[in-house]
């Protein structure tokens, strides 16, 4: 099989393996790994749908990650999804009426991020054992609420790694918050900022690329490494259920092998989507991606007129794991419209940080055909989760209510009567008060606890065993910190 290298998305010459990118996390420019090249499926698409789970996560794996040996890969996919996932299928398929939601929720912290966060500690404990890496490896993470956990449930108590997640102490729901404060495990740390998503992104971003500091960390042996979604540890394992998804509506013959049908992706940071990018690219037959975003519609003005521009109000929503200004992973997607012109990246990237807005050229423009954007008000989020229960009894949460409602609103004015599955993201059990006010406004302002057992009669989906007794669990993080005091809050946890 043909090896596949990574470069970064801005012109560094440095050439990585898969292993290598992973443990790195970010190229030291600042870009984002790619591969050098798109492989080519070894299989042909009527074999990859008869597979499981974990074995076309194998064939996908397989072609990206190639420095890695069968033996390794396999550890990794099968200790990653077994039965921390509540079903056996992974991600299914849920029919509701004409609609097709494919739930990436079912792993142990009820958001799609588990679906790579589940594999990346495996892939990266891998990585540093085949590298030779001695130093004791320091995750920073940044999240909008779903990541956070994801990665910290994926890291706890593994040997070597210690885990540090940043998250904007305003910005996240109740059971988000929850979830991440009462985290158990030896090296796990948590952190609220006085901030939103994208001050703890950049943070982040900004510590990775501190040279001086890398050397200070170097020196008392640590390496510093991410769970972000700009690790290509994470979006390699999100091109899988693409394909999954793919499988199951071939299988269920709602399509013939062949036909193409649309994703709808409620978008936050770009990673998802880009993942299902990838899967068309691979040649999985993908009509439109649609790129759904809430009230921080950025993505949907960029793709509307071709500007990118971040300066504007940062708004709070009901979905806040896309309350996102700066999407990372639009990099990537960049480096491939401008025909992996690194040099024109950078000088877009270059734009962003220093004006808050670039523009890209028409021949791109037309390259991002593949795409359509939409965004969702938090009125029509709300009429969306309303709407779907009373027609059909499916419960969403707010970000796939997001999807939805762009999705409709799509197909209303385009006509395009494509099959399309809309990418569920989270369980409504995360985002409880929420749903509950969406379906009726009685539950306004109630205890989001106690409305979980309202949620369960309503549904009648249990409630997940994971956040079950998440109200009654110890607070173990109580730390606070302003936006700019990040880097002293890694000191001071490593004691360096
Ligand atoms: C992270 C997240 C998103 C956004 O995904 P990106 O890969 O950042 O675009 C959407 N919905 C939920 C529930 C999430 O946790």
């Amino acid at each position: 099989m043909k090896e596949i290298c990574y470069i970064s998305t801005r012109g560094d010459k440095s050439v990585f393996s898969s292993s290598q990118a992973i443990v790195r996390g970010i190229a030291e420019d600042g870009g984002l790994f790619v591969p050098t090249e798109m492989p080519k499926l070894s299989s042909d698409l009527n074999t990859l749908i008869e597979l499981n789970y974990r074995d076309l996560a194998y064939e996908i794996l397989k072609l990206f990650l190639t420095d890695f040996t069968e033996e390794e890969l396999k550890y990794c996919i099968n200790s990653a999804y077994d039965e921390k996932f509540d079903t056996p299928v992974i991600a299914p398929i849920a029919k509701a009426k004409d609609n097709y939601f494919l739930e990436l929720f079912h792993g142990p912290t009820l958001a799609f991020k588990d679906m790579a966060l589940t594999i990346l500690p495996y892939l990266l404990k891998t990585s540093a054992k085949k590298l030779n890496i001695d130093s004791e490896i320091v995750i920073l993470t940044a999240t909008s609420g779903d990541t956070g956990k994801a990665a910290l449930e994926g890291f706890a108590n593994i040997d070597g790694i210690k885990i540090i997640v940043y998250f904007p102490q305003n910005g996240v729901s109740e059971v988000q918050k929850k979830q991440m404060i009462t985290q158990e495990g030896f090296n796990t740390y948590v952190v609220g900022i006085e901030g939103n998503f994208d001050d703890a992104q950049s943070g982040v971003k900004n510590i990775f690329t501190d040279e001086d500091f890398n050397g200070k960390l170097k020196e008392k042996g640590f390496m510093f490494s991410s769970a972000n979604s700009i690790n290509i540890g994470r979006l390699v394992p999100q091109v899988v259920y693409y394909f999954y998804a793919y499988a199951q509506m071939c299988k269920s013959g709602d399509i013939k092998v062949g036909d193409e049908i649309n994703f709808v992706v409620p978008t936050g940071n770009f990673g998802n989507i880009l993942a299902g990018y990838y899967a068309k690219e691979l040649g999985l037959p993908v009509g439109k991606l649609i790129c759904a975003s809430n009230e921080n519609k950025v993505l949907f003005d960029f793709m509307a007129t071709g500007t990118y521009d971040k300066k504007r109000a940062f708004i709070l929503t009901m979905s806040p794991s896309m309350d996102i200004l700066i999407s990372s992973n639009l990099e990537r997607l960049l480096y491939t419209l401008s025909g992996q012109d690194s040099s024109k990246v950078k000088d877009l990237m270059d734009k962003l940080n220093s004006n808050g807005v670039y523009n890209i050229s028409d021949d791109m423009k037309q390259a991002l055909k593949d795409f359509v954007g939409g965004y969702a008000s938090e009125e029509n989020t709300t009429k969306a989760i309303k709407d779907v229960f009373e027609n059909s009894d499916y419960l969403m949460d707010t970000h796939t209510a997001v999807a939805y409602s762009v999705y409709k609103e799509y197909k209303d004015s385009s006509g395009d009567d494509r099959k399309t599955v809309i990418v569920s993201t989270a369980s409504p059990y995360k985002f409880t008060a929420n749903v509950m006010k969406a379906i009726d406004s009685k539950y306004d302002g109630q205890d989001e606890f106690e409305l979980m057992n309202e949620m369960e009669t309503l549904s009648k989906v249990i409630i997940p065993e994971s956040i079950r007794d998440l109200n009654t669990k110890p607070i173990l993080h109580t730390t606070i910190c302003a936006k700019d005091e990040m880097k002293q809050q890694v000191e001071k946890i490593l004691n360096i």
